[in-house]
């Protein structure tokens, strides 16, 4: 049996909806992506939400409107992407790690206050694999020493903890619409924003520092356009957007089938010799499900998963243990040491709703005999 590590759930309704704008005389940010973001709005209960290009553009821009500037320091994990933290040296700024909890792989909130300096601007936490930070003990913190906090909501669209939803507790949350997401249109993101004023900036800083994007030229009569920023260009162009309008009513649904591949899988891996589960607190949005093993025999097994058909992946080795950012910022893996041991540990395995229960034992029966 061959397992795919991933299989996105687009149907004939999504690639209608493409065919349509294709066969429109409007192909980038416009009405089909205004309707998205309204919708997503609705979703998240965040108010303000500007579509994008990439998670990453829409983290970068929310630290850029939120005023994050060169010398500043933004307080972040090193269990994440890499984009997490490149984003705050976009802005000039620099990363500042906390560790992870050793059983979650989560930013470690009791260890967030020892690390603020007078430079400290923010807290950018990730909601890993899908479980939620503890943001009320996070916004405890940020609120007693003034700090913004953007949420890295890559993994985060439909979940929940302690009745806190992301991006409730802050300033911003970053979504990305990436291919292997819970909710894809193949490269896309997303930054919603209680602020109004601050998401009318981030969307101008998508367009150049434009004072009008395309549409707003197209559309009413002639008027010269004005730069008022150094912008980039992070705008999300309405054939992406038409791939996460209706895709997005079929999340929820989605989301259930992945919750019960994950109890099949938990079931599965129950008292496992040589496999431990990460604990996710919280409703998860179970966007990767991932084992811990023995980081010494951790290559073998993926190598040897791959060989039997199972496509496999690691989320994440610990960032500050990458080259570039290892010199960069001058760390060595020890700095970490629960964030680079879950780095050395883990393993990603196939999450996603087209996986069938057949495939999901062939998994299962494959991992325990190569992990046991
Ligand atoms: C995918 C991902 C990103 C980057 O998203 P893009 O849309 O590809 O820019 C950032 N952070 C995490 C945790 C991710 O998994």
């Amino acid at each position: 049996m061959q397992v795919e590590f991933y299989r996105h759930s687009l149907d004939d309704k999504d690639v209608d909806n493409v065919l349509s704008v294709l066969r429109s005389v409007f192909l980038t940010s416009g009405p089909v992506g205004a309707k998205f973001e309204a919708k997503f709005a609705a979703y998240t209960g965040l108010p303000h939400v500007v579509a994008l290009s990439s998670c990453s553009g829409a983290m970068h821009l929310a630290l850029l409107a939120l005023g994050l500037r060169p010398g500043d320091e933004v307080i972040t994990t090193p269990m994440t992407f890499i984009a997490t933290s490149t984003v705050i040296m976009h802005c000039g700024a620099k990363p500042v790690y906390v560790d992870v909890e050793p059983d979650t792989g989560l930013l470690d909130a009791a260890k967030v206050a020892a690390a603020v300096t007078p430079r400290t601007r923010g807290i950018l936490p990730v909601h890993l694999y899908g479980a939620m930070c503890d943001m009320r003990a996070l916004a405890a913190v940020a609120e007693e020493h003034g700090l913004f906090i953007v949420e890295d909501c890559a993994h985060a669209i439909e979940c929940s903890r302690d009745g806190v939803r992301p991006g409730e507790l802050s300033a911003a949350a970053c979504y990305s619409f990436y291919a292997t997401k819970n909710l894809t249109c193949g490269e896309g993101g997303a930054i919603a924003w209680h602020d109004a004023d601050k998401a009318a900036l981030s969307r101008q800083l998508a367009n150049h520092g434009m004072s009008k994007n395309a549409s707003g030229r197209y559309h009413g009569k002639y008027e010269h356009w004005d730069m008022v920023a150094e912008g980039w260009k992070y705008n999300l162009d309405d054939i992406r957007a038409a791939l996460l309008v209706d895709q997005l009513d079929r999340l929820d649904g989605l989301h259930a089938r992945r919750q019960e591949i994950v109890a099949r899988y938990d079931a599965g891996f129950a008292g496992a010799p040589g496999i431990v589960r990460p604990r996710a607190p919280g409703v998860s949005a179970h966007h990767l499900y991932t084992l811990w093993v023995d980081p010494e025999r951790r290559d073998a097994i993926l190598h040897e998963l791959k060989g039997r058909g199972v496509a496999v992946a690691v989320n994440y080795r610990a960032i500050h243990t990458l080259s570039f950012l290892r010199d960069a910022l001058g760390h060595a893996p020890g700095d970490f040491p629960e964030a680079d041991r879950i780095g050395r540990s883990t393993i990603t395995l196939p999450l996603y709703p087209k996986l069938t229960d057949e495939q999901i034992d062939y998994v299962v029966e494959t991992v325990r005999d190569v992990a046991k």
